[in-house]
């Protein structure tokens, strides 16, 4: 893998309560190599957001990276401190999330929030970042970028938001972008448009690992998708592998009864039962209270990630004999 991959490895993540060890995240390995796009899919509670804030350092008290490592570029993170981890984050690491109103400052206008960004990272003349922060709103599609500069994010719609919240994590170039469910507050053209766009900058060389509930997102989008289910990865393949062979009864129950979703947006169907409370996991496999082909080594024993094929893995007792489910 190249010099700007992401590698996460064995990564745990928990939080110590008063009811005892969550574990948001178990041992979950995945790369994000340069201009790849790496999907990570399943229900809310799953621990996908959790692997995201993990790698961006971003794991509140009374949680934390147990244990694996987490490296860019050959740099270990997970020893870093919050200074160093402060310079990563935004120069080699950026984050959008869901809703841009909230990440954005109300009382400030979008253009000073993008070039605040450069300001926190180089110490570059102001019309020179000016010219750079009205040249990146543009790159992001943003029409008449000098009227824009000046608006509060209230003035602004939707899509523009969030397509302000790509161009403050874009501008300094960063080597990995996540995107934490970044369409879910839009309408379908914006988020087409935002699918796009995001697209572009994976062909432009940067890293692109995306979190989402929605399966026609993922599905247009990603090269290459991980499936997590109560904090582990259950099923991993190439996106042609999952969405046309998915062998997890887990992939299988969202996927529901959509044969083909590439080209559409779709959110996940309902799978009968609840996530399992982080704090008291069932003993074996995870999904067996919810599994309508549990079998009994299923509630007695982990299933390990086992290879479907070259470019697909997953864990399931079914494909111990070598058969898909
Ligand atoms: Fe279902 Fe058993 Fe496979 Fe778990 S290991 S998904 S319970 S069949």
């Amino acid at each position: 893998m190249g010099r700007d991959t992401l590698e996460v490895s064995h990564l745990h993540t928990s939080f110590f309560t008063e009811r005892g060890e969550v574990k948001a995240v178990q041992d979950v390995s995945l790369t994000v190599g340069k201009g790849q796009v790496v999907g990570i899919v399943g229900e809310s509670g799953c621990g996908k957001s959790m692997v995201a804030r993990s790698i961006m350092g971003l794991v509140r008290k009374p949680g934390r990276v147990v244990s694996g490592s987490i490296t860019l570029g050959g740099r270990e993170l997970t020893s870093l401190g919050e200074k160093e981890l402060c310079k990563i984050r935004g120069r080699d690491i950026s984050m959008v999330f869901q809703e841009p109103m909230t990440s954005l400052n109300p009382t400030m206008r979008v253009g000073r929030q993008v070039q605040e960004v450069i300001a926190i990272h180089e110490n570059l003349p102001k019309d020179e970042a000016r010219r750079r922060t009205l040249k990146m709103l543009s790159d992001v599609g943003i029409p008449e970028v000098e009227a824009r500069y000046s608006a509060y994010p209230h003035e602004l719609s939707g899509g523009l938001r969030q397509r302000v919240m790509i161009a403050m994590a874009m501008v300094m170039k960063p080597r990995l972008l996540i995107a934490d469910e970044p369409t879910t507050a839009l309408d379908a053209t914006v988020e087409t448009q935002i699918i796009a766009l995001l697209r572009q900058l994976a062909d432009a060389g940067t890293s692109v690992l995306i979190i989402s509930h929605n399966l026609g997102v993922i599905a247009q989008l990603a090269d290459y998708v991980y499936v997590m289910y109560a904090g582990r990865v259950v099923e991993r393949g190439s996106v042609f592998e999952l969405f046309d062979n998915p062998v997890h009864p887990y992939t299988h129950g969202l996927l529901g009864a959509v044969s083909s979703l590439r080209g559409q947006s779709r959110v996940l169907q309902t799978i009968p039962g609840v996530v399992p409370n982080l704090a008291s996991l069932p003993k074996g496999c995870s999904f067996a209270p919810r599994c309508n082909k549990c079998m009994a080594t299923c509630t007695a024993t982990q299933p390990e990630l086992i290879r479907v094929c070259a470019e697909h893995e997953a864990s399931c007792h079914l494909l111990e004999g070598g058969d898909a489910p």
